[in-house]
């Protein structure tokens, strides 16, 4: 079953040459290793090998490079459009480099490429710090990261990528190099949103923040003949709210595990990001006020507790097909969309969250980072968790008209990390949609620069300059 001959001799070299393992078509854990967390994406790469330090990227690199192998560089295999597997070419996967250690004096975290959410809250919990991440938890620290990186610390801390403060790296042509604001800082620059686009990011070092015991979160409910009442309320409070109050609306029919009946329901999550609750109570009861939910949860809850919440409503292997944009208001025209896409989605399965922006996040000036509308108050995500193939059609129309229909309303840009797969798509004009010409521009002199022959292309690709 292995492609060619050639090929077969060559994996048993590299077999030897590592100290990880390369698990090829003919091990019983193939099926199991080729797969990602979007059970849609069903590719059958030539071999993966789980890098077993950081000395095995550069000949792993080499054999795709030289072969012309197609080749996926996989961390928490979370990328929505599959990113993290391939067919016939080789898959890279970095889950087993995955220590985390922090300093808790400087408030910063050297976290491996291959770790999960998971280990580095857990981690950072310890110290009572957090690193701003997103909401299930495991997610790879490195897809994430690269993308950006959105959640519940993001008005307070800005992304993820503004919290980065330096990476190691293996080139494709095998170097191990640096980069931070002062060594390769447009390398750095281009890491902090253009994705795996540059080379094998082996290492994070990220800044911390200190983060309560027992930070105030919560949850507010509202049944349909609510939303518009809840929606308009709630785009009058985002517009004076501290940075310390993160929020995100979801649209979903609530999976029984959650407890909240059948009905399609509009939910509320907050995070307070300091101890001062007195404060975050005052600032939630305006809204409380304003737009009375229907029922709501409070409690206290630790902060790993709080980051992985959501985690059995997104289990590995459910179908996912997501598409997003960014608004600078929510008026009556998004609303009216919101609110009859709300209404139709009667199937548990997919959902649409406004998670807002501002604060930290929008004070990062635009060109500080590829990541895109900075000044955007709102981002609408809209995805998929299904579990049934036969939906597939269904949900991916559902989740691709509401796009169409949308994304004119919208300011503009896309998260890179918050989209499925478009296999029809030309992949320069999604860039473009992503980043705008002018940084795509920057962005395809330094692809040029780090991977001229467009090796790593196995993600939202960045084509390189043309001289
Ligand atoms: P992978 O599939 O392993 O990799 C993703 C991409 O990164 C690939 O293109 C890969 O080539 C590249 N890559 C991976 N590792 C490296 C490396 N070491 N060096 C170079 N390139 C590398 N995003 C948010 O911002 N906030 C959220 O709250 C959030 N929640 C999510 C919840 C779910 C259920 C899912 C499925 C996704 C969520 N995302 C969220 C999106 C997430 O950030 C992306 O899916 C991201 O790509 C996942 O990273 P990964 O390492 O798990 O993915």
């Amino acid at each position: 079953p292995h492609s060619n001959p050639t090929h077969r001799s060559l994996l048993s070299s590299l077999r030897t040459r590592i100290s990880g393992e390369l698990i090829d078509r003919s091990d019983p854990r193939y099926d199991d290793a080729r797969r990602v967390w979007n059970g849609m994406i069903d590719r059958r790469p030539i071999a993966v090998v789980r890098a077993g330090s950081v000395a095995d990227i550069a000949p792993t690199l080499a054999l795709a490079s030289q072969q012309g192998l197609p080749l996926a560089v996989r961390g928490g295999g979370h990328n929505v459009a599959g990113n993290g597997t391939v067919d016939d070419g080789l898959v890279l996967d970095l889950s087993g480099l995955n220590g985390v250690e922090v300093d808790a004096e400087a408030r910063t975290v050297r976290v491996a490429a291959g770790a999960s959410l998971a280990q580095v809250d857990r981690a950072t919990e310890r110290a009572n710090l957090a690193v701003p991440i997103g909401v299930v938890s495991n997610t790879g620290i490195a897809g994430l990261t690269l993308g950006g990186g959105v959640g519940w610390l993001t008005r307070a801390y800005g992304l993820t990528v503004d919290n980065f403060v330096s990476a190691e790296v293996v080139t494709v042509a095998g170097h191990l190099v640096t980069a931070s604001r002062t060594e390769n800082p447009e390398l750095f620059w281009g890491l902090r949103g253009g994705g795996g686009n540059f080379g094998v990011v082996t290492e994070f070092t990220f800044r911390a923040h200190p983060i309560p015991a027992l930070p105030f979160t919560g949850t507010f409910v509202y049944p349909a003949p609510h939303w518009e009442s809840a929606l308009t309320a709630y785009e009058v409070w985002t517009r004076d709210l501290p940075d310390e109050l993160t929020s995100v609306l979801t649209f979903t029919v609530p999976p029984p595990l959650m407890g909240l009946g059948s009905d399609p329901l509009l939910l509320l999550g907050f995070t307070w990001a300091t101890d001062d609750t007195a404060r975050a109570e005052r600032v939630v009861d305006r809204l409380r006020r304003a737009a009375p939910p229907a029922m709501e949860a409070t409690e206290p809850v630790s902060w790993p507790a709080w980051q992985s919440s959501v985690d059995a409503i997104f289990p590995k292997g459910v179908r996912g097909y997501w598409r997003n944009t960014s608004f600078d208001s929510l008026d009556t025209e998004v609303i009216a969309a919101l609110i009859r896409r709300g209404t139709e989605q009667t199937w548990i399965g997919t959902g649409f969250d406004i998670h807002h922006l501002g604060g930290a996040f929008g004070r990062v000036p635009e060109d500080a980072t590829p990541f895109p509308s900075r000044a955007a108050r709102f981002w609408l995500n809209i995805y998929g968790f299904w579990a049934e193939p036969d939906d597939d059609l269904t949900r991916t129309a559902f989740i691709r008209d509401f796009g169409a229909e949308v994304e004119p309303l919208g300011s503009g840009g896309r998260y890179v990390n918050f989209l499925g797969e478009e296999r029809d798509a030309d992949p320069v004009q999604q860039a473009e949609q992503v980043y705008g010409a002018s940084k795509l521009e920057r962005l395809g002199l330094l692809k040029r620069e780090y991977d001229p022959q467009n090796l790593l292309r196995q993600n939202h690709n960045i084509l390189p300059a043309v001289v």
